[in-house]
């Protein structure tokens, strides 16, 4: 069986990704710092090392430890709205912490991985359907932290031959089809999760975040992608590059190709859950673009991949039976 290092595994995307690596014969092995990830939200079976992908020794006996077939990436910083105030914590995490990793890949001779970049790289464009030819033109400090390590990864491949792809993902959201795992953030920031845990009882209301961008109801339009939909989708990026040797590095979206603003949003949740509760309109989150939705064909095309569950309604139901399984839980 082969072994996939993961950092950030303890994550919430992390976390589903090692169900779907288990359920198609590989090992994870999880490098976590556990500064947002959970120790038990993976399995008691599933190696796991606490650290910091900052740490060299760490990196070093993992690598010698587990002799990993390849990597995926995942550990970092992940608020768009906190890197406008702190842009210094996302470059170091993210970018320095991503290039002392792939140096630590270099050095035990591991050289395919699966990165975790994100669909903030675009920023503000006009166009309907994003795809990844198009320059990148992040708004915020988190997606450009991102967009260089897709930089770093380029010539990574070029000239140190890694086999990589980057998956630009657009908004995970829900949790496993079966409640094994969801979403855990504390303190939490992303709408679905905020908006049921409104739906609850548990916060008093819920902000949209401007209401007056140029959108049909003037809210965000963002395209929710299904957290297993995602999980599913690193299993077969991993095939992909552990499928070649040659040098190589592709981009891809992982998102529906559907679009729902904010708005539409706190209606679905307000359908699934049959519940009501304040919603408050406050003002624009800086860094925040107006649309961001895939064109999802590339992922596709490289290595088969498409969603099973691209209805938003189906990811909202999956999170609140997730939430309501384990409220107490933090
Ligand atoms: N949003 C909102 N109220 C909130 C949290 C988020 O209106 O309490 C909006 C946010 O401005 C964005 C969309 O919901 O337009 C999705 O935000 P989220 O933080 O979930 O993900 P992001 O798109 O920033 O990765």
């Amino acid at each position: 069986m082969q072994n996939i290092l993961i950092t950030g595994g303890a994550g919430y995307i992390g976390s589903h990704i090692c169900i779907k690596l288990q359920e198609n014969g590989f090992q994870p092995v999880v490098f976590d710092n556990l500064s947002n990830g959970h120790r038990d939200a993976i399995s008691p079976n599933i190696p796991f090392v606490q650290a910091d992908i900052s740490d060299d020794a760490a990196l070093n006996r993992v690598f010698e430890e587990f002799k990993p077939a390849a990597v995926i990436h995942m550990a970092a910083l992940i608020e768009a709205g906190a890197s406008m105030v702190e842009p210094a914590r996302f470059y170091k995490v993210n970018t320095a912490g991503s290039l002392n990793l792939f140096e630590a890949m270099r050095r035990n001779d591991c050289r395919h991985i699966v990165f975790s970049s994100t669909a903030a790289v675009y920023g503000n464009t006009d166009v309907d359907l994003l795809d990844e030819t198009m320059q990148v033109q992040a708004e915020n400090p988190y997606g450009r932290s991102k967009a260089m390590v897709e930089t770093m990864l380029a010539d990574y491949a070029s000239i140190y031959g890694f086999h990589a792809v980057a998956l630009r993902y657009f908004n995970a959201a829900g949790a496993d089809p079966m409640g094994r795992t969801g979403e855990r953030h504390d303190p939490e920031t992303h709408l679905i999760p905020l908006v049921l845990q409104t739906a609850a009882g548990q916060r008093d209301h819920i902000k949209i975040f401007g209401a007056d961008y140029d959108t049909p109801d003037g809210t965000c339009i963002r395209d929710y992608i299904h957290v297993d939909d995602l999980a599913d989708a690193h299993v077969k990026a991993l095939g992909y590059v552990t499928s070649s040797d040659e040098p190589a590095f592709e981009i891809a979206n992982i998102g529906t190709g559907q679009g729902c603003s904010v708005k539409e949003i706190i209606e679905l949740c307000k359908e699934v859950t049959a519940l009501d509760f304040n919603v408050v309109q406050d003002a624009r989150r800086p860094g925040d673009p107006a649309r961001l939705v895939a064109n999802p064909a590339k992922a596709n095309e490289l290595f088969g991949w498409q969603p099973k569950y691209p209805s938003p309604r189906k990811i909202i139901e999956h999170a609140w039976n997730f939430y309501q399984a384990n409220i107490q839980r933090s």
